[in-house]
Parts: C-alpha cells; sequence; structure tokens
C-alpha cells in the first residue's frame, strides 16, 4: 500500500510546520502525493474568529506557496493544492461558487461547527470545556442534540455538494473519549439516533459516489482511541459502496504517515480490499487511483 496524505494543515491554518518541511518529510517518508488542505477563511463568510482557519488575507499567499512547491518538488513528489472547506448551514460551504474559481485540485468537505437554536456556534472538535458549555447553553444539557446537529449538518453538506472527499466523518466523537481509558462520555455510538443518522449518510455519500476518508488524526493528537469513522460507521460506508482514503489531518510533518496502519486494520476489518490515492484534477473532476491495502 502507497503511503499518502492529502489532509495537512501548516503554519498558514493551524498546524505547526511549514509547507517546505512537510514535503520533505512525505518526500523521505516515500510518498505517493502529499495535498495541502489549510482550512478555509470563513471570518469574512460567517463572522466566526477562531484562529484555526486560514485568514481571508493569506488565501492568496496560501495557493502561490504551495503551487511554488508544487513546481519545486515535480519530479520527486507530486503536491497538491487543496483547501478543507468548513460546512456552516445557510453561511458557507464547500458549494461556495468562489471557491471553485481558485484553481484548487481538490477540496475536503468537513463539518466542524454546530449552530445550536440558542447559544453560540461552536466547533465540535473545541476543547471539552467549550463543548461542555455549547451543549449546556445550546442544547439544555443534552448531548444528542449536538450529535444530531452535527450529522444533521453532514447530511446537508453532503447533498448540497461542491466537495471531492468527505473529511473525518465522525468528529463529533472528539471529545467523547478520556485519555485514562473512558469512553462513551458524552453519548453511545449505539444508540438509535446516531446509528439512524450514520446510516443515511453512508448510503447519501453512496448515492453520489464521494470517497470519504479514514483519518487517523484523532489517535495522532492523543484524542480518540480509533480513526475517524469508527469501525460500524466504515462497515456502514462499505456496505454502500464508499471508496475511502486514508489521511492523517496532519498538524505537524512528522503525524504524516502517523497511525496508518490503524487504518489499514480497520478498513481490513470492514471489508475493504483497495483504498484510494489522489492523482490530481481533470476536466472538474478528481483524480483516484485504487491501491490493495
Ligand atoms: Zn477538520
Ligand atoms: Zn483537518
Amino acid at each position: 500500500m502507497s503511503l499518502a496524505c492529502i489532509h495537512t494543515h501548516t503554519l498558514f491554518c493551524d498546524g505547526s510546520d511549514d509547507i517546505e518541511t512537510c514535503c520533505r518529510a512525505a518526500f523521505q517518508k516515500g510518498f505517493a502525493c502529499l495535498g495541502f488542505s489549510a482550512h478555509n477563511p470563513i471570518l469574512k463568510k460567517t463572522g466566526i474568529d477562531n484562529g484555526c482557519n486560514l485568514p481571508d488575507e493569506k488565501l492568496e499567499e496560501y495557493i502561490s506557496e504551495v503551487l511554488a512547491a508544487k513546481k519545486r518538488w515535480e519530479g520527486k513528489l507530486p503536491v497538491y493544492l487543496g483547501l478543507e472547506v468548513d460546512f456552516i448551514e445557510n453561511l458557507t460551504g464547500p458549494a461556495d461558487r468562489d471557491l471553485h474559481e481558485l484553481g484548487l485540485d481538490f477540496i475536503i468537505g468537513s463539518v466542524h461547527y454546530v449552530l445550536p437554536p440558542k447559544g453560540e456556534p461552536f466547533a465540535v472538535d473545541d476543547k471539552a470545556e467549550r463543548i461542555e458549555r455549547g451543549i449546556r447553553e445550546g442544547y439544555g444539557g443534552d448531548p444528542m442534540g449536538m450529535v444530531e446537529a452535527y450529522l444533521n449538518a453532514e447530511i446537508a453538506m453532503i447533498r448540497s455538494g461542491g466537495f471531492d472527499l468527505l473529511g473525518h466523518p465522525d468528529l463529533v466523537k472528539k471529545n467523547n473519549f478520556k485519555k485514562d481509558g473512558d469512553q462513551n462520555m458524552l453519548f453511545s455510538e449505539d444508540a438509535a439516533l446516531y446509528l439512524e443518522k450514520t446510516a443515511a449518510i453512508a448510503a447519501l455519500m453512496g448515492e453520489k459516489g464521494i470517497p470519504a476518508e479514514v483519518n487517523t488524526g484523532g489517535i495522532s493528537r492523543g484524542k480518540t482511541k480509533d480513526c475517524y469513522p469508527s469501525l460500524a460507521f466504515l462497515k456502514l460506508f462499505r456496505r454502500h459502496g464508499v471508496a475511502m482514503v486514508i489521511n492523517a489531518d496532519a498538524h505537524k510533518a512528522e503525524h504524516l504517515d502517523g497511525y496508518y496502519d490503524e487504518a489499514k486494520k480497520s478498513m481490513l476489518e470492514a471489508g475493504y480490499k483497495e483504498s484510494l490515492i489522489f492523482e490530481g484534477r481533470q476536466n472538474g473532476r478528481a483524480l483516484w487511483r485504487s491501491e490493495s491495502l
């Protein structure tokens, strides 16, 4: 199985290494390709200022730096220009027309934010204290309110389209674990509502024919015990014929191939025999090749 990652964050957003350091690490690890996926600018569109997304005024510089790296590494490492685009219902998402005029190689569609009926929007992968406050103020103390809003947002994003790869399909579980081994801190992944919504997501992805990612970033950062998505959710994707791409969601160059063995193990257990490797963009479509796991 070739190693590759098209979900990579750098100093331009909330990562801690620069573009060249990531390229060098990917080359040393023998990667088939490396794609950069800064969190897209959202401040102008949504008023949300979180310090994680690329500042609006840095977008051009980000694009030109990735394109320069693409040239520098030509013949040695295929480098791709992408964005991880936030879907925030009624405000912004991967279908936004301006994003499709940037000449990107790919867009990862990701839900991080929920918009509670009361209280402020918050990101489900924020710190545990922020999540607790969000659930208390926004959902009357019921974690399932947040979970349902998250999965509904993902369904709405898939329906509206505009992305080439679904990012971390169950990011909402990030704060469901504690390091000392406790899990299901907030909700059970066996809850009927959870099973129903994740099945709906997998079915919709199958209909659309868009791949999803197996993302090892939660494990690398010590936040989860397993990949996004969990094995049960991955089995649903398998049942609906959704192809999968293994990504690190790296925020550090050293994490670029972190826990790929776990990802592979979980894919084999779900019945997958192949994963996809990104091969660029042609005629407005992402190109992928299948590889045996
Ligand atoms: Zn993300
Ligand atoms: Zn990411």
